[in-house]
């Protein structure tokens, strides 16, 4: 079946359903807008298994996904959505650009999540928005942006537990929605340490993509850890 889309991190393809895709996960790994990149051998396994069983979760307590089933080792089957343009920010510890932005150290916790929203476009690098410039855009109403604020923080709620019981700090982690054929709103894309910032509880060691960007090293056993953990 024909391909849809080639993204930095995974391949979007039709299927015999017009309303469900298939998205490959490949091993390419890209950071600081695509300026670096390379291969991370079996990458796209693990986050096409780390996306199942947490969207597996997440549908068990009540989150709508597009996730419909794992075809094989690197393919998900999920329903075709129309993408809001909008990448939605949870965070629940400073790191990467709040700590930037802010100069807030890293790992610095915080009373209550914060939310952030980029605008889904590679020309302007992603850049921060704040409600006034999403209006603006016409990226999302009002309304909507006070859903996905709501849904990312109820996605949040789930998942820090999750992780937690399996030794794994939750630090920040990035969402993406889109519409499906019904007109109802969706989690899409993935969840993986390519999204999220996972540290591990008594260490605080990196388990995901900041150990790639930072050249830390043991990059493809940091995914293999979170991959094992996951599981359990
Ligand atoms: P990028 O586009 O940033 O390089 P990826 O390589 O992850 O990212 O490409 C996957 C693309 O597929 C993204 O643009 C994402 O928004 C889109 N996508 C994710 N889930 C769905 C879905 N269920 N239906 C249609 N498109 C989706
Ligand atoms: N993130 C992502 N895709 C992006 C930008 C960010 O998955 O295009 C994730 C990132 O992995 C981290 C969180 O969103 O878990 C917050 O990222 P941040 O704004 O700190 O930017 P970064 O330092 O990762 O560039």
């Amino acid at each position: 079946m024909s391909l849809i889309y080639e993204g930095k991190a995974k391949r979007v393809y039709e299927t015999d359903n017009p309303d469900q895709v298939r998205v490959e996960f490949k091993d390419s790994a890209t950071a600081f807008n695509g300026q670096k990149k390379a291969e991370i051998p079996g990458k796209g396994i693990v986050n096409a298994a780390v996306t199942t069983r947490l969207y597996g979760w997440l549908q068990d307590h009540g989150i709508a996904t597009h996730f419909i089933e794992q075809l094989d080792d690197r393919n998900l089957l999920v329903d075709k959505l129309t993408m809001v343009q909008l990448e939605v920010v949870v965070r629940n510890w400073v790191a990467g650009s709040l700590h930037q932005r802010t100069g807030i150290p890293e790992g610095t916790t915080m009373d209550e999540p914060i939310i952030e929203f980029y605008y889904k476009n590679d020309d302007l690098g992603d850049p921060l928005l704040n409600e006034d410039h999403i209006r603006l855009l016409g990226a999302a109403s009002p309304d909507l942006v006070a859903r996905l604020r709501q849904e990312a923080l109820r996605i949040n709620q789930v998942l820090k537990p999750f992780f937690l019981q399996r030794g794994i700090v939750l630090v920040d982690f990035k969402l993406e929605f889109g519409w499906d054929a019904m007109g109802e709103l969706k989690l899409g894309d993935e969840i993986s340490p390519d999204t999220c910032r996972l540290w591990d509880q008594s260490s605080g060691e990196r388990l995901d993509k900041d150990r790639f960007r930072r050249d830390l090293g043991r990059v493809e056993e940091a995914y293999q850890e979170i991959l094992k953990r996951v599981m359990s």
